[in-house]
């Protein structure tokens, strides 16, 4: 890990702290595997590393803690790889816009004011009401494209 990660988690753990009682210990669990990194995870991924922690949560059961954490703005989901990954800034409502590196699967959550007053001109000019929005970005990290040199 090239960076520090405790330091990106404690925004989201605290967060996570504040829900009290509603943050069972299968919410807790899957929030801290899906925290572990910046790669975004798969309901069967979760499950897998619930299986290797012992238990043997049936998928469902998985499906809404996620959408639990989903709804408290813990997670987001990542729409065009079927997955979920960590919200590092709870605190804060947001959209959910993100790049993701097909190199390394790193999500990272694109964070621009010029760009959330952008859209939501563009959409009142269109007379749309927003009800849902996807916005996935790939390309290849900074991190990935110094290692492997620059691009032929
Ligand atoms: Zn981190
Ligand atoms: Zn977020
Ligand atoms: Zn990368």
């Amino acid at each position: 890990m090239s960076h520090d990660h405790a330091a990106c988690m404690a925004p989201s753990l605290k967060a996570a702290e504040n829900l009290g009682a509603k943050l069972t210990p299968l919410r807790r669990r899957v929030l801290e595997i899906v925290l572990a990194g910046h790669t975004p995870m798969g309901a069967y991924d979760v499950l897998a590393t619930l299986a290797r922690d012992g238990g043997k949560p049936a998928p469902p059961t998985v499906y809404r803690a996620l959408d639990f954490l989903q709804a408290q703005g813990l997670v987001h989901r990542i729409d065009s790889r079927n997955a979920f990954v960590a919200c590092f800034a709870p605190e804060r409502s947001h959209q959910s816009r993100f790049f993701l590196c097909r190199a390394c699967g790193r999500a990272s959550e694109i964070e621009d004011a010029a760009l959330d007053a952008a859209l939501a001109a563009a959409a009142k000019r269109a007379g749309l009401t927003v009800e849902r929005e996807t916005i996935e970005i790939t390309g290849v990290c900074a991190e990935c494209a110094s290692s492997h040199g620059p691009a032929a």
